[in-house]
Protein backbone atom coordinates (compact mmCIF):
# COMPACT_ATOMS: atom_id res chain seq x y z
CA UNK A 1 0.00 0.00 0.00
CA UNK A 2 2.68 2.54 0.74
CA UNK A 3 4.78 2.06 -2.23
CA UNK A 4 1.70 1.88 -4.01
CA UNK A 5 1.49 5.73 -2.93
CA UNK A 6 4.49 6.92 -3.27
CA UNK A 7 4.50 5.37 -6.85
CA UNK A 8 1.23 7.56 -7.68
CA UNK A 9 -0.65 5.19 -8.35
CA UNK A 10 -3.67 4.54 -7.42
CA UNK A 11 -4.55 0.80 -7.38
CA UNK A 12 -2.93 -1.65 -4.72
CA UNK A 13 -1.23 -4.67 -5.22
CA UNK A 14 -1.14 -6.01 -1.91
CA UNK A 15 -2.52 -4.76 1.62
CA UNK A 16 -1.03 -5.80 4.87
CA UNK A 17 -3.60 -4.73 6.83
CA UNK A 18 -6.32 -6.84 4.71
CA UNK A 19 -9.02 -3.87 4.59
CA UNK A 20 -10.85 -2.21 1.52
CA UNK A 21 -7.52 -1.31 0.69
CA UNK A 22 -9.15 1.27 -2.10
CA UNK A 23 -11.17 2.62 0.63
CA UNK A 24 -8.09 2.95 2.83
CA UNK A 25 -6.44 4.44 0.31
CA UNK A 26 -8.48 7.21 -0.38
CA UNK A 27 -8.21 7.83 3.01
CA UNK A 28 -4.84 7.88 3.51
CA UNK A 29 -4.56 9.99 0.64
CA UNK A 30 -7.37 12.60 1.95
CA UNK A 31 -5.28 12.56 4.96
CA UNK A 32 -2.64 14.18 3.87
CA UNK A 33 -5.12 17.72 2.94
CA UNK A 34 -7.26 16.90 6.31
CA UNK A 35 -4.81 18.56 8.04
CA UNK A 36 -4.71 21.93 6.07
CA UNK A 37 -8.73 21.94 5.41
CA UNK A 38 -9.04 21.92 9.15
CA UNK A 39 -10.66 18.65 9.31
CA UNK A 40 -8.77 17.14 12.26
CA UNK A 41 -9.91 18.55 15.58
CA UNK A 42 -8.50 17.90 19.24
CA UNK A 43 -11.23 16.80 21.90
CA UNK A 44 -10.85 17.02 25.51
CA UNK A 45 -12.14 14.18 27.78
CA UNK A 46 -12.29 15.41 31.11
CA UNK A 47 -10.53 13.35 34.00
CA UNK A 48 -11.72 13.55 37.97
CA UNK A 49 -9.70 12.62 41.36
CA UNK A 50 -11.82 10.76 43.98
CA UNK A 51 -13.39 13.53 45.12
CA UNK A 52 -15.62 14.05 41.85
CA UNK A 53 -13.08 17.18 41.24
CA UNK A 54 -12.31 17.92 37.65
CA UNK A 55 -8.08 17.58 37.55
CA UNK A 56 -7.24 17.29 33.82
CA UNK A 57 -8.48 16.18 29.86
CA UNK A 58 -6.68 13.68 27.92
CA UNK A 59 -6.48 15.30 24.16
CA UNK A 60 -7.86 13.28 21.71
CA UNK A 61 -7.92 13.58 18.14
CA UNK A 62 -10.98 13.51 15.96
CA UNK A 63 -11.18 13.81 11.92
CA UNK A 64 -14.80 15.20 10.83
CA UNK A 65 -14.02 13.89 6.66
CA UNK A 66 -16.07 15.17 4.39
CA UNK A 67 -17.52 12.61 3.06
CA UNK A 68 -17.16 9.66 5.56
CA UNK A 69 -18.15 11.47 8.59
CA UNK A 70 -16.41 10.85 11.66
CA UNK A 71 -13.41 8.82 10.80
CA UNK A 72 -11.97 6.94 14.69
CA UNK A 73 -8.69 7.34 15.42
CA UNK A 74 -8.28 3.59 15.76
CA UNK A 75 -8.56 3.78 11.92
CA UNK A 76 -6.62 6.69 11.01
CA UNK A 77 -4.06 7.04 13.81
CA UNK A 78 -2.20 3.83 12.01
CA UNK A 79 -2.73 5.18 8.40
CA UNK A 80 -0.50 8.41 9.82
CA UNK A 81 1.94 6.14 11.72
CA UNK A 82 2.16 4.59 8.37
CA UNK A 83 3.14 7.20 6.13
CA UNK A 84 4.87 9.01 8.53
CA UNK A 85 2.36 12.01 8.52
CA UNK A 86 1.82 11.48 12.44
CA UNK A 87 5.31 13.23 13.01
CA UNK A 88 3.50 16.08 11.83
CA UNK A 89 -0.07 15.64 12.94
CA UNK A 90 1.59 14.58 16.38
CA UNK A 91 3.44 18.03 16.52
CA UNK A 92 0.18 20.04 15.53
CA UNK A 93 -1.90 18.00 17.98
CA UNK A 94 0.87 19.24 21.04
CA UNK A 95 1.20 22.75 19.61
CA UNK A 96 -2.88 22.92 20.08
CA UNK A 97 -3.36 21.15 23.50
CA UNK A 98 -0.76 23.37 25.09
CA UNK A 99 -1.91 26.44 23.73
CA UNK A 100 -5.79 25.29 25.00
CA UNK A 101 -4.24 24.25 27.96
CA UNK A 102 -2.28 27.60 28.81
CA UNK A 103 -5.71 29.40 28.07
CA UNK A 104 -7.79 27.44 30.58
CA UNK A 105 -4.54 27.53 33.27
CA UNK A 106 -5.37 31.13 33.48
CA UNK A 107 -8.48 30.62 35.51
CA UNK A 108 -7.17 27.35 36.24
CA UNK A 109 -3.48 26.75 37.25
CA UNK A 110 -3.77 23.29 38.21
CA UNK A 111 -5.27 21.98 35.47
CA UNK A 112 -3.25 19.24 33.09
CA UNK A 113 -3.44 17.79 30.13
CA UNK A 114 -2.43 14.42 28.42
CA UNK A 115 -1.17 14.06 25.11
CA UNK A 116 -0.61 10.38 23.59
CA UNK A 117 2.52 10.27 21.61
CA UNK A 118 3.05 6.96 18.64
CA UNK A 119 6.23 5.55 18.10
CA UNK A 120 6.78 7.09 14.97
CA UNK A 121 7.21 10.71 16.73
CA UNK A 122 9.35 9.16 19.87
CA UNK A 123 12.06 7.59 16.64
CA UNK A 124 12.14 11.32 14.70
CA UNK A 125 15.20 12.73 16.52
CA UNK A 126 13.68 16.14 17.03
CA UNK A 127 11.01 14.62 19.48
CA UNK A 128 12.53 16.18 22.56
CA UNK A 129 13.35 19.61 20.93
CA UNK A 130 9.67 19.85 19.26
CA UNK A 131 8.24 19.17 23.24
CA UNK A 132 11.10 21.73 24.20
CA UNK A 133 9.57 24.34 21.91
CA UNK A 134 6.22 24.31 22.07
CA UNK A 135 6.13 23.84 25.87
CA UNK A 136 8.05 27.32 26.38
CA UNK A 137 5.72 28.90 23.19
CA UNK A 138 2.79 28.20 25.04
CA UNK A 139 3.95 29.45 28.64
CA UNK A 140 2.02 26.28 30.49
CA UNK A 141 2.86 25.94 34.13
CA UNK A 142 5.63 23.69 34.64
CA UNK A 143 4.78 19.75 35.56
CA UNK A 144 0.86 20.32 33.71
CA UNK A 145 1.81 18.69 30.50
CA UNK A 146 1.41 14.36 30.26
CA UNK A 147 2.59 12.31 27.19
CA UNK A 148 1.14 9.39 27.41
CA UNK A 149 2.96 6.61 25.97
CA UNK A 150 1.97 2.61 25.59
CA UNK A 151 4.32 -0.32 26.26
CA UNK A 152 3.91 -1.47 22.81
CA UNK A 153 5.58 1.82 21.75
CA UNK A 154 8.17 0.62 24.04
CA UNK A 155 8.68 -2.43 22.28
CA UNK A 156 9.54 -0.74 19.36
CA UNK A 157 11.72 2.07 20.05
CA UNK A 158 15.73 1.06 21.28
CA UNK A 159 16.37 4.52 22.60
CA UNK A 160 13.25 5.26 24.54
CA UNK A 161 14.51 5.46 27.94
CA UNK A 162 16.47 8.48 26.87
CA UNK A 163 13.90 10.36 25.24
CA UNK A 164 12.00 9.78 28.05
CA UNK A 165 14.83 10.97 30.93
CA UNK A 166 15.27 13.98 28.69
CA UNK A 167 11.13 14.73 28.76
CA UNK A 168 11.29 14.54 32.26
CA UNK A 169 14.02 17.05 32.33
CA UNK A 170 11.76 19.43 30.35
CA UNK A 171 9.54 18.93 33.80
CA UNK A 172 6.72 16.60 31.77
CA UNK A 173 5.18 14.38 33.05
CA UNK A 174 5.04 10.79 31.61
CA UNK A 175 2.18 7.71 31.70
CA UNK A 176 2.33 4.83 30.62
CA UNK A 177 -0.85 4.47 29.14
CA UNK A 178 -3.03 1.29 28.51
CA UNK A 179 -1.21 -0.22 31.14
CA UNK A 180 -1.41 -4.52 31.72
CA UNK A 181 -2.29 -5.30 27.46
CA UNK A 182 1.59 -5.31 26.55
CA UNK A 183 4.16 -7.96 27.65
CA UNK A 184 6.30 -6.53 29.86
CA UNK A 185 4.65 -4.27 31.55
CA UNK A 186 6.18 -4.19 35.15
CA UNK A 187 9.91 -4.39 33.61
CA UNK A 188 9.32 -1.16 32.17
CA UNK A 189 7.75 0.62 34.70
CA UNK A 190 11.18 -0.60 36.50
CA UNK A 191 13.16 0.80 33.69
CA UNK A 192 11.57 3.57 32.43
CA UNK A 193 10.80 6.93 34.34
CA UNK A 194 7.40 7.21 34.50
CA UNK A 195 5.31 9.20 36.89
CA UNK A 196 1.92 7.85 36.06
CA UNK A 197 0.15 5.15 35.04
CA UNK A 198 -2.90 4.37 33.44
CA UNK A 199 -5.04 1.28 33.74
CA UNK A 200 -6.13 -0.07 30.33
CA UNK A 201 -10.00 0.03 30.16
CA UNK A 202 -9.87 -3.94 29.65
CA UNK A 203 -9.58 -4.19 32.77
CA UNK A 204 -12.73 -1.69 33.68
CA UNK A 205 -14.49 -4.51 31.53
CA UNK A 206 -13.49 -7.66 33.52
CA UNK A 207 -13.77 -5.82 36.81
CA UNK A 208 -17.03 -8.61 37.73
CA UNK A 209 -17.67 -6.39 40.62
CA UNK A 210 -19.12 -9.04 43.51
CA UNK A 211 -21.75 -7.08 45.23
CA UNK A 212 -21.34 -9.04 48.31
CA UNK A 213 -17.21 -7.69 48.60
CA UNK A 214 -15.79 -11.31 48.06
CA UNK A 215 -13.12 -9.90 45.84
CA UNK A 216 -13.38 -11.42 42.10
CA UNK A 217 -10.20 -12.20 40.40
CA UNK A 218 -10.74 -8.81 38.57
CA UNK A 219 -11.08 -7.11 41.55
CA UNK A 220 -7.97 -8.05 43.03
CA UNK A 221 -5.89 -7.67 40.24
CA UNK A 222 -6.90 -3.98 40.08
CA UNK A 223 -6.28 -3.18 43.94
CA UNK A 224 -2.78 -5.05 43.13
CA UNK A 225 -2.01 -2.69 40.42
CA UNK A 226 -2.57 0.33 42.09
CA UNK A 227 -0.83 -0.87 45.18
CA UNK A 228 2.27 -1.05 42.96
CA UNK A 229 1.91 2.11 41.47
CA UNK A 230 1.85 4.05 44.80
CA UNK A 231 4.28 1.56 45.77
CA UNK A 232 6.37 2.90 42.99
CA UNK A 233 5.37 6.90 43.56
CA UNK A 234 3.17 6.45 40.12
CA UNK A 235 -0.26 7.88 40.14
CA UNK A 236 -2.72 6.09 39.10
CA UNK A 237 -5.67 6.85 36.28
CA UNK A 238 -8.17 4.07 35.76
CA UNK A 239 -9.69 4.83 31.87
CA UNK A 240 -13.02 3.67 30.70
CA UNK A 241 -15.02 4.07 33.84
CA UNK A 242 -18.41 3.42 32.66
CA UNK A 243 -20.55 2.23 35.66
CA UNK A 244 -21.21 3.52 39.17
CA UNK A 245 -20.09 0.64 40.72
CA UNK A 246 -16.69 0.81 38.95
CA UNK A 247 -16.22 4.34 40.41
CA UNK A 248 -16.90 3.13 43.38
CA UNK A 249 -14.65 0.24 43.83
CA UNK A 250 -11.74 2.08 42.31
CA UNK A 251 -12.09 5.34 44.65
CA UNK A 252 -12.36 2.54 47.61
CA UNK A 253 -9.14 1.31 46.60
CA UNK A 254 -7.36 4.45 46.12
CA UNK A 255 -7.11 4.91 42.53
CA UNK A 256 -6.61 9.01 42.49
CA UNK A 257 -7.79 10.12 38.77
CA UNK A 258 -11.04 8.44 36.76
CA UNK A 259 -11.71 8.55 33.41
CA UNK A 260 -14.89 7.55 31.58
CA UNK A 261 -17.75 7.87 29.86
CA UNK A 262 -19.59 7.73 33.30
CA UNK A 263 -17.68 10.89 34.59
CA UNK A 264 -17.24 12.81 30.97
CA UNK A 265 -17.10 12.13 27.15
CA UNK A 266 -14.43 13.61 24.87
CA UNK A 267 -15.66 17.06 23.91
CA UNK A 268 -14.66 19.99 21.54
CA UNK A 269 -13.19 22.77 23.81
CA UNK A 270 -16.17 24.82 24.00
CA UNK A 271 -17.77 22.26 25.85
CA UNK A 272 -15.15 21.42 28.41
CA UNK A 273 -17.00 21.45 32.22
CA UNK A 274 -14.51 23.87 33.63
CA UNK A 275 -17.52 24.35 36.07
CA UNK A 276 -16.48 21.60 37.57
CA UNK A 277 -12.96 22.45 38.67
CA UNK A 278 -13.71 24.44 41.78
CA UNK A 279 -11.19 23.17 43.95
CA UNK A 280 -7.80 23.81 43.15
CA UNK A 281 -5.90 21.06 44.19
CA UNK A 282 -3.09 19.84 42.40
CA UNK A 283 -3.45 15.72 42.17
CA UNK A 284 0.21 14.55 40.70
P1 LIG B 1 -6.21 5.94 24.55
O1 LIG B 1 -5.07 6.86 24.65
O2 LIG B 1 -6.21 4.76 25.45
O3 LIG B 1 -7.49 6.85 24.78
C1 LIG B 1 -8.65 6.46 25.45
C2 LIG B 1 -9.70 5.98 24.48
O4 LIG B 1 -10.75 5.37 25.22
C3 LIG B 1 -10.36 7.11 23.69
O5 LIG B 1 -10.79 6.56 22.45
C4 LIG B 1 -11.57 7.42 24.56
O6 LIG B 1 -12.62 8.06 23.85
C5 LIG B 1 -11.97 6.02 24.97
N1 LIG B 1 -12.74 6.01 26.20
C6 LIG B 1 -12.62 6.83 27.26
N2 LIG B 1 -13.49 6.51 28.22
C7 LIG B 1 -14.18 5.44 27.77
C8 LIG B 1 -15.24 4.64 28.32
O7 LIG B 1 -15.71 4.84 29.42
N3 LIG B 1 -15.68 3.61 27.57
C9 LIG B 1 -15.18 3.33 26.34
N4 LIG B 1 -15.70 2.31 25.66
N5 LIG B 1 -14.19 4.08 25.78
C10 LIG B 1 -13.69 5.11 26.49
P2 LIG B 1 -10.44 7.26 21.07
O8 LIG B 1 -10.65 8.74 21.13
O9 LIG B 1 -11.22 6.48 20.05
O10 LIG B 1 -8.91 7.00 20.90
C11 LIG B 1 -8.41 5.72 20.67
C12 LIG B 1 -6.91 5.70 20.72
O11 LIG B 1 -6.34 6.46 19.64
C13 LIG B 1 -6.32 6.32 21.98
O12 LIG B 1 -6.39 5.40 23.04
C14 LIG B 1 -4.92 6.62 21.53
O13 LIG B 1 -4.12 5.47 21.60
C15 LIG B 1 -5.11 6.98 20.07
N6 LIG B 1 -5.08 8.45 19.93
C16 LIG B 1 -6.07 9.35 20.10
N7 LIG B 1 -5.61 10.60 19.89
C17 LIG B 1 -4.29 10.49 19.58
C18 LIG B 1 -3.25 11.43 19.26
O14 LIG B 1 -3.42 12.66 19.26
N8 LIG B 1 -2.01 10.91 18.98
C19 LIG B 1 -1.76 9.57 19.02
N9 LIG B 1 -0.53 9.14 18.74
N10 LIG B 1 -2.71 8.66 19.32
C20 LIG B 1 -3.96 9.12 19.61
MG1 LIG C 1 -4.14 7.80 26.09
MG1 LIG D 1 -5.33 4.76 27.33
MG1 LIG E 1 -6.78 2.54 25.85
Amino acid sequence: MYQAKRSGQTVTLFDERGGDSVTELHLEADLYRALDRGELRVTYQPTFNAASRLVGAEALLSWLHPVQGVVPPAVFIPMAEHSGLIVQIGRWVLREATRQLALWQRQYPHLTVSVNLSARQFRNNDLVQDVQAIVEESGIRPGTLVLEVTESLLMDVPDAQDVLMRLRELEIELDLDDFGTGYSSLSYLQRFPFTGLKIDRSFMTNLDLHPDGRGSTGENIVRSVVALAHSLHLSVTAEGVETQAQAEFLRGIGCEVLQGYLLGRPVAPEAFPLELLSVNTPVR
